[in-house]
């Protein structure tokens, strides 16, 4: 059996997940030695405090939604003390364990997940019941900075195709000759990706403040869809033909796989 995963920060990362890293620290790179040092003192001290804020907020949310293990409750007790008859039981084939009647079995971290939402691979860790709230939060900084970083890479386009001179002077004049072409260039593409993340980001946040007012997880809602679509019952099982209910011989109640992928 494979191995199973406890939190994100358990080899191997993921490629998404490395990838938000190195354009976290490169955004925090060019906010500080490019786009602040051309403002005036007053908006470097602001820019700076306020960026900082939103920055070590979301660095340390991220932190802990990657360092947070959501594996069901009852797979973590050590021993795992399991009374046959409790009702709040199912089984899991996959675990080999009696869990939560609300988990679900990730398939990306073999292991069941209480009240499972999705499997994130930017934090490669799964969202669920302990650390739904954490995820929310730090989808919510992630937007506040992109508008603040959106707001800082246009401001610099928009001074360069007016007052190339004062850029020039301040890069080249820490950096070396030619070097302000570093600044624009490095504005463009970031505030570009910024604009991307933003809008996919917002999208994210309007549908989860949309489930939480319906009361269900994103899991629940694929199976939703799929339901209406395919006229198959997919919250038993959402992407193999594994699902099968298998009465207990133990105790006398019906077992099932509950198999989630993403
Ligand atoms: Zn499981
Ligand atoms: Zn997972």
């Amino acid at each position: 059996m494979n191995k199973s995963r406890k939190t994100g920060f358990d080899c191997p990362p993921h490629l998404l997940q490395v990838l938000a890293w190195i354009l976290e620290f490169a955004t925090i790179f060019v906010f500080y030695f490019f786009i602040v040092p051309i403002q005036s003192l007053l908006n470097q001290i602001l820019m700076s405090v306020l960026f900082g804020i939103f920055q070590l907020a979301f660095i340390y949310h991220a932190f802990l939604l990657t360092k947070s293990d959501p594996t069901d409750s009852t797979l973590r007790q050590k021993p795992r003390i399991i009374r046959s008859t409790d009702a709040y039981l199912t089984y899991c084939s996959l675990c080999v364990s009696e869990v939560s009647n609300d988990s679900k079995h990730c398939m990306k971290c073999n292991r069941c997940v209480s009240k499972f939402d999705h499997h994130c691979n930017f934090v490669n860790n799964c969202i669920g019941k302990c650390n739904y709230w954490i995820f929310i939060k730090v989808i919510i900084l992630l937007e506040m900075m992109e508008v603040i970083f959106l707001v800082c890479c246009s401001y610099v386009i928009y001074i360069w195709n007016f007052d190339s001179n004062h850029i020039k002077d301040v890069i080249n004049g820490i950096y070396g000759d030619n070097s302000e072409f570093g600044l624009i260039i490095a504005c463009w593409i970031l505030g570009v990706l910024s604009l991307i993340i933003l809008l996919a980001n917002g999208y994210l946040i309007s549908l989860h403040v949309w489930l939480i007012t319906h009361k269900i997880t994103t899991y629940e809602l694929i199976c939703k869809k799929r339901l209406k679509k395919t006229g198959f019952d997919s919250s038993v099982n959402i992407d193999s033909d594994e699902t099968k209910i298998i009465p207990s011989a133990l105790t006398g109640s019906s077992k099932r796989n509950i198999h989630a992928s993403s």
